[in-house]
């Protein structure tokens, strides 16, 4: 029931860490984490029960890496247990996606996939979608933004997701529809995040995303917007009172 990204010069995991905290009143049943380390690894640690739990569960691992998402659930589809707990990898394990809300057609996407010969290891609704995304990509050899845009465009329901790639660490996609999804702007990093609460103590300003909207959340570059269609949007900066 939250989402928290980080992307900058920092190391990812506390700031992380920190900011589902701030979101625990929001309530959920499994956390984790997903960090694309220095050497290019792209881990990804989840487990059930608090957010604690996932940082016992995380001692001795490499958590390095200033790229990173996170993720609370409240399990709607697939019981509470670390496999369905968020983030979801793709098959290759290239992709790793976070998601809060319901997609409502996960069942036919779901079987048009395993026709296609994709297998499942979770019961979520959540897995259908980045495996979408990689056979999107896969097969129209796209980037992950148009595959992503591709693969939003199939699905009806509620999300906000985001989502890594393996070979970029240098760019979170996010989107949301219904869902709420907050991008913080601050000095060479940027953060992401179900509200501003985990934002507000590192930068005023932030731009609360539209629905059907995507952030390209890129490293080195100003944010960038665009929607389904990939039309550009001008993101509306908020300033917001910081603590
Ligand atoms: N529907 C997804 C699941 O059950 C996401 C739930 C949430 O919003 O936390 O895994």
């Amino acid at each position: 029931c939250g989402i928290v990204g980080y992307i900058g010069k920092r190391e990812a995991y506390p700031i992380l860490i920190k900011g589902l905290k701030r979101l625990e009143y929001r309530g959920y049943d499994s956390a984790g984490v997903a960090i694309i380390s220095n050497n290019q690894q792209l881990n990804v640690y989840k487990t059930k029960g608090k957010v604690t739990d996932l940082e016992n569960f995380v001692t001795q691992k490499d958590i390095s890496g200033n790229i990173g998402i996170a993720h609370t659930r409240w399990a709607t589809h697939g019981e509470p247990c670390s496999v369905n707990a968020h983030p979801h990898y793709s098959s290759s394990e290239t992709l790793a996606l976070i998601h809060n809300g319901i997609i409502e057609n996960y069942a036919v996407l779901k079987e048009k996939l395993q026709a296609k010969g994709y297998t499942f290891k979770s019961n979520t609704d959540t897995e259908v979608l980045v495996q979408l995304i990689e056979y999107m990509k896969v097969t129209n050899h796209l980037d992950l933004l148009t595959a992503v845009q591709l693969a939003l465009r199939e699905v009806i329901g509620a999300y906000a997701i985001a989502v890594l790639e393996k070979d970029h660490p240098d760019e979170i996609i996010a989107a949301r529809k219904s869902s709420p999804l907050v991008v913080g702007i601050g000095a060479d990093e940027f953060f992401l995040a179900s509200d501003a609460t985990p934002i507000v103590e590192y930068t005023d300003k932030v731009v609360y995303l539209e629905d059907e909207e995507i952030a390209v959340i890129h490293r080195d570059k100003e944010l960038k917007v665009v929607n389904l269609n990939n039309v550009e949007m001008t993101p509306e900066v908020t300033k917001v009172e910081m603590n």
